[in-house]
């Protein structure tokens, strides 16, 4: 059996992240209802246990909205129409392309329509959501346990495992099975990309939706800070959903494997971590009843306007690499999904040949630094914490702390794999491009 090195400090580490990983939404849940998103701090282990079953005992409301979601996620994605994309050769399966239908911008739009149907109708009020945020929670971190479980033994069970390790837990955290697939309806649904383009930012956004309603509900208006959250995750989010065709060929598909990291971050992570910041307005504009006092404007303005500039250069950035990359392979289609940023295609764009046969672009963007998205994302990240400023508190600056950590995080496991790929071709792409986030700094 090959050895693969371990990553995320091995066993002991992925014991740790697990351990956090559970603990972060469910801190955070509780400091939303008890501390108005200030720390929480009980005042003993009983109370604590009272409070965690009073916000986040699961419910079977919650239970039927979960599911149903994923379930009609599912459908969706077994049945829309979409654009079909060969992704990239898998080397432990004989060079094998896989298929994907990139139906999510279909998906989204349906589903957008739909709740709105199912709210304005009053079917399923989009309140609901933000009611049973402790509920939903609970009930989406103990599918995604499950469901890591199931995928991790019937892998095993059918030897569908690649790049195994000596060490089970460190395997179940990362994962055993690289393209896990199911027939659905008479289509190949690929799990993976399904829970990480739609499940995480479709249920992020309906989570934020369903607050921005309750803010309307209660005051007849949605505040600036609210409506600046709401734009950044409705930009990244389409942005997800519009650019889907890119990602079977990132390292995300071709290379990380679905384990219990993909699955309880996409599944349940992503949509009530990031939510954060939405609820962090709500909950404190109804603690208040102020929901506009202390709002600055100017600061409001500056962070439109960075989240703007942020957005262009992460979309075109992206489109440019992706669209190059799909030039060459003879994939490239053009889309007119909205909205479609100047300079996103490069024509006759420079780049480097490599001796493995890969190309690596140095023009547009990618000529000023190795990373202008994840820079972007960053910038893009620290607007969402600063919706919040009307009531100062430290939890809404998680997510661009715990943000900037995993990306840099990222980027040294994703520059050791471009070493070992490109060898010296890599250190000749440095001298081209010497910057990694930020031109002439670092
Ligand atoms: P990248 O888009 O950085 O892709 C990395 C790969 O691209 C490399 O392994 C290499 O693969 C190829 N590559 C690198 N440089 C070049 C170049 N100059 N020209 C052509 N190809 C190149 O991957 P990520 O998946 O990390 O990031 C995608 C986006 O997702 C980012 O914006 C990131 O911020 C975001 N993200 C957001 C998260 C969130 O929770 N919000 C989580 C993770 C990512 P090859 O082997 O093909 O050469």
């Amino acid at each position: 059996m090959p050895k693969e090195e371990k990553e995320f400090g091995g066993t002991p580490g992925a014991i740790g992240l697990m351990i956090f990983s559970h603990f972060v939404p469910f801190y955070f849940a509780l400091s939303l209802r008890y501390s108005s998103g200030g720390l929480y701090c009980p005042s003993s282990f009983d109370e604590f246990i009272e409070n965690f079953k009073e916000t986040c005992s699961p419910t079977w409301s919650a239970f039927f909205l979960y599911t149903g979601f994923c379930f009609l996620q599912l459908i969706f994605a077994a049945t829309l129409p979409g654009l079909v994309i060969k992704g990239l050769p898998v080397p432990t399966e004989n060079n094998r392309q896989y298929t994907y239908n990139c139906n999510a911008l279909s998906s989204w739009y349906v589903t957008l329509v739909l709740v709105a149907i199912l709210h304005v109708t009053g079917l399923v009020r989009l309140t609901i959501l933000a009611d049973q945020f402790g509920s939903v929670l609970c009930v989406a971190v103990i599918c995604s346990d499950i469901l890591s479980i199931i995928i991790h033994f019937y892998a095993l069970q059918t030897k569908q495992t690649c790049r195994m390790t000596h060490s089970p837990i460190y395997d179940f955290f990362m994962g055993v099975w690289l393209n896990p697939r199911i027939r659905i309806l008479g289509q190949d649904v690929d799990l993976k990309m399904l829970a990480e383009v739609r499940l995480s930012w479709l249920l992020l956004f309906l989570l934020i939706v369903s607050a921005a309603v309750k803010q309307y509900e209660a005051f007849h208006t949605v505040t600036w800070p609210m409506t600046l959250i709401l734009t950044a995750q409705l930009l990244y989010i389409n942005a997800c959903m519009k650019g889907e065709e890119c990602i079977p060929t990132t390292w995300d598909i071709f290379y990380e494997k679905w384990g219990w990291m993909l699955i309880y971050w996409n599944l349940a992570g992503v949509p009530f971590v990031y939510a954060f910041q939405a609820y962090y307005i709500l909950v404190n504009s109804l603690r208040t009843q102020k929901p506009t006092e202390g709002v600055s404007m100017t600061l409001i303005i500056v962070c439109f306007t960075v989240l703007f500039f942020a957005y262009y250069i992460w979309d075109s950035s992206q489109a440019q690499k992706n669209r190059f990359r799909m030039k060459q392979r003879g994939t490239y289609v053009p889309r007119n999904a909205f909205p479609q940023v100047p300079w996103n295609t490069l024509e006759n764009p420079k780049y480097l040949k490599t001796e493995c046969g890969s190309t690596l672009l140095i023009d547009g963007w990618w000529k000023y630094c190795r990373k202008p998205h994840y820079t972007a994302d960053i910038c893009m990240a620290t607007c969402w914490a600063l919706s919040c400023h009307q009531w100062p508190g430290l939890l809404p600056y998680f997510y661009p702390a715990f943000f900037t950590g995993m990306i840099i995080h990222r980027y040294t496991r994703d520059i050791a794999r471009c070493k070992a790929k490109y060898g010296k071709d890599w250190t000749i792409y440095c001298k081209h491009v010497p910057y990694a986030f930020i031109p002439g700094l670092i």
